[in-house]
């Protein structure tokens, strides 16, 4: 793993001090104009940049699968380009899968990632959180002090749980009533819950109003929450209260709870009183407009935003989440920052981590040609969405999305969803598709 070599703090960006800026702009571009166009091909040869040359740094906070993905692409595009990651974590854990984990049918570890891989690309790894941006310096402060100068900065910190969105929902009581939606030591404490549950208490979900990280996730978790209910506590019943009328793959995830958990899955919606206003968490309660409901055990998914370094940096707008421009997901707030995955409005692109790995994609390509001061290509992004709502049994959302009036927007008649009168045979592929998707990306990533 390659050293980090911080500026000390109060130090300008190692880009900046005797050449003024544009004139440093200037011959970054000159740098990388010769191989600009071959870099997009992905057939750059690395060559040392020239004496008097410095290479353009780009550093990315979060190595999630927004980040991981673009500081891979991007070294991969042009080595030249000194990239350099900033993770608060040394292992990540990924959220796609976990709700098997919950489920009892995957265990913990298969969920985790080192960075070795990625190190081991020559991109400079470092284990730090991230907790100032200066736009005007171009530079990221770490929580040790010290500073890292950027050309481009990549912000892809993935969501934080909105603590002031739910009355009663704080950090403590998520120990009590777990959210589970950042994979980690709250999946592992929701499943403990659920195992030490007497056979016949309830379980209460509460999932949230749009946007939030991952559309089909509350679903997905249902199913498998119920599919455990059914095999080990078969008294036991599982109620979703939902803060919409509608969800992704409903159809699908319907038909199957109807067929699979008749008993043990209680779907209620928006318009049946289905949204929790306030939690207790010392009563285990959930309240609804309509009801107060006890919970034997109480999986709280609350409201997001995107994670807090994108609001500090001042990227993020009153909604708590980050416009981007659709072409090169910089910031349409502030300049030379890039924000990627589930932290962006990204119009009709879902916060999955399949959206986050074609956004990172797309994001490096454009840096590549702003770096070279050539124009970026319009993208086409696809995402895919797999399901799993119980053993061998698969579905799917598939959607493509290309920018249009500055938003990225649904490519109409492109993707679409899983048949409903599909034989179990077809349900069955679309599980073994989805475990083989999982192992790709996080192969792509971290691998
Ligand atoms: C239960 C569940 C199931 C899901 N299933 C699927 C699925 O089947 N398919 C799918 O495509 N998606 C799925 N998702 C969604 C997917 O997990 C997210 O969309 C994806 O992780 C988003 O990637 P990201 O890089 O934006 O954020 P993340 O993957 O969360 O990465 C963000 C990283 O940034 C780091 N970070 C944050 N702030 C800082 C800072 N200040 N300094 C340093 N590091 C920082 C974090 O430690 C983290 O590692 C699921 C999510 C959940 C909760």
């Amino acid at each position: 793993m390659l050293k980090l070599r911080p500026l000390p703090t109060g130090t300008p960006g190692r880009n900046d001090g005797r050449r003024t800026a544009s004139a440093i702009r200037s011959t970054r571009r000159q740098f990388l104009a010769s191989g600009a166009s071959a870099a997009a091909a992905s057939a750059l040869v690395a060559a040392p940049p020239a004496l008097g040359q410095a290479a353009p740094r780009v550093v990315v906070v979060g190595g999630g699968f927004a980040g991981a993905s673009l500081a891979r692409a991007l070294k991969k595009a042009d080595p030249r380009i000194a990239v350099t990651l900033v993770e608060a974590n040394r292992t990540f854990t990924a959220c796609p899968f976990s709700n098997l984990v919950l489920g009892g049918l995957r265990s913990l570890d298969q969920q985790q990632f080192g960075y070795d891989k990625v190190a081991a690309d020559g991109i400079e790894f470092a284990v730090a959180s991230a907790t100032q941006v200066e736009p005007g310096a171009r530079r990221v402060v770490l929580a040790s002090g010290s500073a890292l100068g950027y050309d481009r900065l990549v912000l892809a910190p993935g969501i934080d749980l909105d603590w002031s969105g739910l009355a009663g929902y704080t950090e403590a009581a998520a120990e009590m009533m777990p959210h589970a939606w950042k994979a980690g030591a709250q999946t592992l404490l929701l499943r403990r819950q659920l195992e030490a549950m007497e056979d016949g208490g309830v379980v209460v979900m509460s999932a949230p109003a749009n946007p939030f990280r991952c559309p089909p996730g509350p679903y997905e978790r249902a199913s498998l929450i119920a599919n455990y209910l059914k095999t080990s506590k078969p008294r036991s019943k599982l109620i979703v209260l939902d803060a919409k009328d509608t969800f992704s793959k409903q159809r699908l995830f319907q038909n199957a709870w109807k067929e699979l958990y008749p008993d043990h899955l209680e779907w209620v919606a928006l318009s049946m009183g289905g949204k929790v206003t306030s939690v207790d968490p010392s009563a285990m309660t959930l309240t609804t407009d309509f009801a107060t409901h006890k919970a034997a055990v109480a999986n709280v998914i609350p409201p997001q935003t995107a994670g807090h370094i994108a609001r500090i940096a001042g990227v993020a707008d009153n909604t708590g989440w980050c416009p981007i421009d659709p072409v090169t997901f910089e910031s349409k707030l502030v300049a030379n920052i890039h924000v990627l995955g589930d932290a962006t409005i990204a119009g009709g692109m879902p916060k999955s981590a399949f959206t986050a790995n074609a956004q990172a994609k797309v994001c490096s390509a454009a840096i590549v040609k702003l770096l070279a001061g050539e124009a970026p290509s319009q993208p086409k992004l696809i995402n895919t969405c797999y399901s799993i709502v119980g053993p061998n049994y698969g579905i799917s959302v598939a959607g493509v999305y290309v920018p249009k009036n500055g938003v990225l927007t649904d490519v109409q008649g492109a993707g679409g969803v899983s048949p409903t009168d599909a034989p179990r045979s077809v349900r069955a592929q679309e599980a073994l598709f989805a475990e083989g998707w999982f192992n790709t990306i996080t192969g792509e990533v971290f691998g």
